[in-house]
């Protein structure tokens, strides 16, 4: 199984302006990142984060709604990146 789709890699995507890497061992499937951009995250689709699908914003908004923390940013069109760990 390449490294890439083993449990606990984190995975990343980026585009010029945002970056943003998701880590599968943390996230609770609770459903809110592509219930608030789903034009962006769709379990369904591969990768299932299209980063260039949205404004870069809103993916911003909505990693900051991630509950686990699974999902973090980083805004390379300098801006500041970072998670929305709640526990
Ligand atoms: S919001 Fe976070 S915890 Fe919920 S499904 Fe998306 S990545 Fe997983």
């Amino acid at each position: 199984m390449p490294a890439r789709m083993q449990e606990g890699v984190a995975r990343t995507y980026r585009t010029e302006r945002i970056e943003v890497t998701w880590a599968p061992q943390r996230c609770i499937h609770s459903g809110e990142c592509f219930s608030n951009l789903p034009e962006v995250f769709d379990p369904r689709a591969r990768p299932w984060i299209r980063i260039r699908s949205g404004d870069p914003d809103l993916i911003e908004d909505t990693v900051a709604r991630c509950p686990s923390g699974a999902l973090a940013f980083y805004r390379i069109d300098d801006r500041e990146g970072g998670t929305h760990d709640q526990r």
